[in-house]
Parts: structure tokens; C-alpha cells; sequence
């Protein structure tokens, strides 16, 4: 298939639009990172973007909307604290898991009951929406496992000649996937830490948020094997998950730690590495920028494959606010290949 290329103006916005309601798949950018997406109540559609990613059929597909009314032609029944937590942080970085209407095809929740549900803020995104004319169901525009893209050079890597067309905007400010919250069960639960933290959430709702407690557990892996089979253990509510995520092509091991301790170890197995002959690539973020550490980190992840990197050598970040987030991602970057010092 050949992919065309859109800009931002109105007119490509259109375009890229009909590609939409016609049933095709539309890579856009969104403040996270860019999304794929397709027409969230055509069944077909959303089946397209699985098979464009080679994502498993279990893992359900953020819904989007483009204006807060919206959300009631998805779900059976809005809350109190559903409108206040869309009233904070929408349209934003946020993602809710709400009881869905019947309308929704199944192929979109993953066979659930629920529906995640984000308004986006990047215009780019939002203008999108608002000319289909329908909710848009967007999972990362990368290929399954690999790093999510921030950049629309890094769809165009993974999915040139997949999909029917890519809007070519700018990089992605947040650079980490929203915040997912189930608001289903008596208390609202985070199930994917994003630059929206549980504990703003908690300000806005004058009650405490509680995280997936499976976000406090490292899963056991065995060598050799991938995330996805050691789910014994590990058991998250959301879907997406359990699954081997974000991964470079390099080895990749994560440092955690005093800093000073971890610098000076960084330093050592990257001399012993070169020794050997290997290409060797840190990745160290400032502690007290988790945000531009979320910017970035799967920028550097992907910028590594393209060095052909045998190696990369991460600092751990402090794991509180973004940081957790950060840190979220970074762990299954390295299939929780850990050295602490
Ligand atoms: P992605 O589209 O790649 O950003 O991933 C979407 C994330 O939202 C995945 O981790 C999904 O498992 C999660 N998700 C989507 N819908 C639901 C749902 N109905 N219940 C729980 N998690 C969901
Ligand atoms: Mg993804």
C-alpha cells in the first residue's frame, strides 16, 4: 500500500479526514505520542490497526474525542468524578476507563465491557476528530514492541507502505503515553502511570487515587523469555500491560541507585564494553526533569537503533511523580535487566 503524506492545514486535515470516516488508518500527532488511528465504531477499521501494528487482538484501543460531550455517546453513565477529572485535565494527557455503550465494537475494547476514553489536546489532533465527525480509536503508530513514536520520521519507520497516510506534525511534547485511570469501581485506580501523576489526580477528587498495585511489582523474568509469558504473576487490569513493550534492538541495561555510585559504574562497564569491541550508548537524565526526561526517552531509544548501538547503559531515575513514569517504561525498555549498586 502506498502511504500518503499530509501536512497540518486545513485542507490536508480533511483529507486525512475522509481517509477516516472511509474506513482507512491515519497516522496523526497528539501531545503523548502520535497515535494511529481509525473510526472507533467501524469494526473493520479498527481491525486494520492491529494488523498494521501486529498488535494482539487482547489489548484494547484508546478511544478519542474531540469535545468533552462526546463522552457521552461512548459511555452508559457519567459521574461526579468522571466530569471533574475531564473538567481538570481535559483535553489533556489523561485517558479514562468508563462502563462503554453497546455501539462500541468489541474489536475496539478488546472484548471488554469498559472504554478508555482521552480528549486530546495537540490542535493537530483535536481538528482531526472534529472533521471525521467520529470518536477516533488510536493506539501508538508503532509497530507492536517497539518504542512508541514521538516524531513523525519514527512512523514513517515502522509504518511506511502499512497504513493509508501519516499527518507530518510537529514532535511530541509529553513524549509518554497518557495516564490511564479506571473510574469503574469504587475507587479510581491508575493502570498506566503518565505525566498526569495519581497524586493530581487525587488533589482534583479530594480523595486518594490508587495505583494498580501490579505497578509496584517487577514481573520475574526468565531469560530468554518474553513478558507476555510469565503473566502467572501478573495480572494488570489494563490489557497492554503485560506485553514485552517499548524495546531498542540493543542489549539494554538500567542502573539504579546512588548516583555518584552509578556514574562511576556506567563508566567502568562502558570502558570494559568498548575493550570488547562493542558500540556503547548512556542514556542519563537529570533527576529533577522527569518531563524532559518523558520528552525524550524514546526519541534516544530509537536513535540508538538507528547507531546500530550493541549496548545502552541507563541511570535510573528517582521513582516519584513523572520520574515513576519514566521509570514505568524504562524498566520494560531493558526486559527489567536491572544492576543495582
Ligand atoms: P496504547 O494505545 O498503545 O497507548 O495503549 C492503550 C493502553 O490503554 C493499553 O495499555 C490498554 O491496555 C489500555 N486500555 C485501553 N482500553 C482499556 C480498558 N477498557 N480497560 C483497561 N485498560 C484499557
Ligand atoms: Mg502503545
Amino acid at each position: 500500500m502506498e502511504t500518503r503524506f499530509f501536512g497540518t492545514r486545513e485542507e490536508d486535515i480533511q483529507h486525512a479526514a475522509e481517509i477516516i470516516r472511509q474506513g482507512g488508518l491515519v497516522a496523526f500527532p497528539t501531545e503523548t505520542v502520535y497515535g494511529l488511528g481509525a473510526d472507533a465504531l467501524n469494526p473493520d477499521a479498527v481491525a486494520k490497526v492491529y494488523a498494521a501494528k501486529g498488535r494482539p487482538s487482547d489489548n484494547p484501543m484508546i478511544v478519542h474525542i474531540s469535545s468533552k460531550n462526546d463522552l457521552d455517546r461512548l459511555t452508559i453513565e457519567i459521574t461526579e468524578e468522571m466530569k471533574k477529572l475531564a473538567d481538570a485535565f481535559w483535553p489533556g494527557p489523561l485517558t479514562m476507563v468508563v462502563p462503554a455503550r453497546p455501539v462500541i465494537p468489541k474489536v475496539t475494547t478488546g472484548g471488554l465491557d469498559t472504554v478508555a476514553v482521552r480528549m486530546p489536546s495537540d490542535s493537530v489532533a483535536a481538528n482531526l476528530i472534529t472533521a471525521a465527525g467520529v470518536p477516533i480509536a488510536a493506539p501508538s503508530a508503532n509497530l507492536s514492541g517497539r518504542p512508541s513514536p514521538t516524531s513523525a520520521r519514527h512512523v514513517m519507520d515502522d509504518l511506511d507502505g502499512r497504513i493509508d497516510a501519516i499527518i507530518e506534525g510537529d514532535d511530541c511534547r509529553v513524549g509518554i503515553e497518557s495516564t490511564v485511570v479506571d473510574m469503574t469501581g469504587n475507587v479510581p485506580v491508575v493502570l498506566r502511570p503518565g505525566i498526569i501523576t495519581p497524586e493530581q489526580l487525587s488533589r482534583v477528587l479530594g480523595k486518594t487515587v490508587e495505583l494498580d498495585p501490579v505497578l509496584r511489582t517487577r514481573p520475574e523474568i526468565k531469560r530468554g523469555q518474553e513478558l507476555l509469558e510469565t503473566t502467572e504473576n501478573f495480572k494488570p487490569k489494563s490489557p497492554g500491560m503485560k506485553y514485552k513493550h517499548y524495546a531498542p534492538k540493543a542489549e539494554m541495561v538500567i542502573y539504579k541507585g546512588d548516583r555518584d555510585k552509578v556514574l562511576l559504574a556506567i563508566t567502568e562497564e562502558k570502558f570494559r564494553r568498548t575493550e570488547c569491541g562493542q558500540k556503547v550508548e548512556i542514556i542519563m537524565f537529570d533527576d529533577d526533569e522527569p518531563e524532559i526526561a518523558a520528552r525524550e526517552f524514546f526519541a534516544k531509544l530509537r536513535a540508538c537503533d538507528k547507531a546500530e548501538v550493541d549496548v545502552i547503559l541507563a541511570a535510573a531515575l528517582k521513582e516519584d511523580g513523572v520520574g515513576f513514569s519514566v521509570m514505568n517504561r524504562m524498566f520494560k525498555s531493558a526486559g527489567y535487566n536491572i544492576v543495582e549498586v
